[in-house]
């Protein structure tokens, strides 16, 4: 569709004033904003009504339109590019930056949300390994036990607000360029709870809170990793006004294990085995997450192989994946043997010479 014209937009002759630019504007955003129009297309004409205001309310924008049109250089791309911040200013917004903002009364005072903590744990590698029970002590401002949270010394002491008659908002009139206007806002002597306290409690002072050591149980899921941070929604402060409790945010951190390195929910074991059995192959019992398992070292195995124990590592109780657990066999060289030992090494090595050792095939190689 073809822009119109923004002199025809706003109804002004071409040379109209600011101050008739301002008025037609006025008159034109308070008949088709949104918020309160009838007009079929409103919001579509509300937005061709800002968009001219825009131009013609800025005597350079103004300057540049009349000489190039809708093309004027930095008048945004023929204004598809108009931002309205994805919606409309509100109703109010519009009219108090005619009247420099000094129009509201209200004191928004509603239900605030109590603060959410923060706070850390360290578990066993095992804890994180299979999940736990936890339980951990802290300092918080929580609902008065005295008053259930209610303020009050006792239920009587609990009124229906005089001034919303318990509805926690009310309505005020407000004369402006518009007309009379109607605007909700929360009851300022209730701040929205539509009720009021005669006697406060002695407790919490009428607060509704007050400040204790809090014992939490929680439940740590398995296949936690080091640095995760578990949320307990509810479980931080609690708010004022009605407002809901904050969360409760726990690090948790995992202490390293004897044995096993983690990887994610894969285990790692480093598994020493001497010259023979890595030589004649061996059973080998080995640790896992469930307890001992043997492991079957094939004939010939060499240092820095890896083996693979399919799913023995941790199953994340979350996600439901488990990880497997991988044994690294290092063979060790024995620093100190008995006469004994020094004899069969030797008649080892003997024979070690009559093979064809990689030694023999250097030889080979540099003898060609
Ligand atoms: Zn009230
Ligand atoms: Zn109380």
């Amino acid at each position: 569709m073809a822009k119109r014209d923004y002199y025809e937009v706003l109804g002004v002759s071409r040379d109209a004033s600011e101050e008739e630019i301002k008025k037609a504007y006025r008159t034109l955003a308070k008949k088709y904003h949104p918020d309160v129009s009838k007009e079929p297309n409103a919001e579509e004409k509300f937005k061709e009504v800002q968009e001219a205001y825009e131009v013609l309310s800025d005597p350079q924008k103004r300057e540049q339109y009349n000489q190039f049109g809708h093309e004027g250089p930095n008048l945004g791309s023929g204004f598809g590019g108009f931002d309205f911040g994805g919606g409309f200013g509100g109703f109010e917004d519009i009219f108090s930056s005619f009247f420099g903002g000094g129009t509201r009364t209200s004191s928004r005072t509603g239900p605030i949300r109590g603060k959410s903590l923060k706070t850390s744990i360290t578990l066993t590698f095992e804890e994180a390994a299979f999940g736990t029970e936890k339980e951990i002590t802290i300092s918080k401002l929580d609902t008065c036990t005295e008053c259930s949270g209610t303020g009050a010394q006792s239920k009587k002491d609990v009124e229906t607000c005089s001034r919303c008659h318990g509805a926690g908002k009310v309505y005020v009139e407000q004369s402006t360029f518009f007309g009379r206007i109607r605007t909700e806002q929360t009851c300022p002597t209730c701040h929205g709870q539509g009720k009021t306290i005669k006697n406060k409690c002695n407790n919490c002072k009428g607060e509704g809170r007050v400040r204790t050591s809090s014992t939490i149980k929680f439940r740590v899921p398995s296949g936690i990793e080091d640095g995760q941070t578990l949320t307990l929604a509810g479980k931080g402060e609690a708010g004022l006004n009605g407002g809901l409790h904050g969360d409760l945010y726990i690090t948790v951190y995992v202490q390293d294990h004897e044995y096993f390195i983690r990887d994610g929910l894969d285990i790692y074991l480093e598994l020493p085995i001497t010259f023979s059995q890595a030589a004649l192959g061996a059973s080998i019992e080995i640790p896992t997450l469930k307890g001992n398992s043997i492991l079957k070292i094939p004939t010939g195995t060499q240092t820095g192989t890896k083996f693979k124990i399919h799913n023995r590592g941790i199953v994340n109780s979350r996600t439901g994946s488990t990880g497997h657990q991988y044994v690294i066999v290092k063979v060790i060289t024995p620093t100190k043997l008995s006469a004994e030992q020094k004899e069969l090494f030797t008649k080892l090595s003997k024979t070690n010479e009559k093979t064809n050792s990689i030694f023999d095939r250097i030889k080979k190689f540099f003898n060609k």
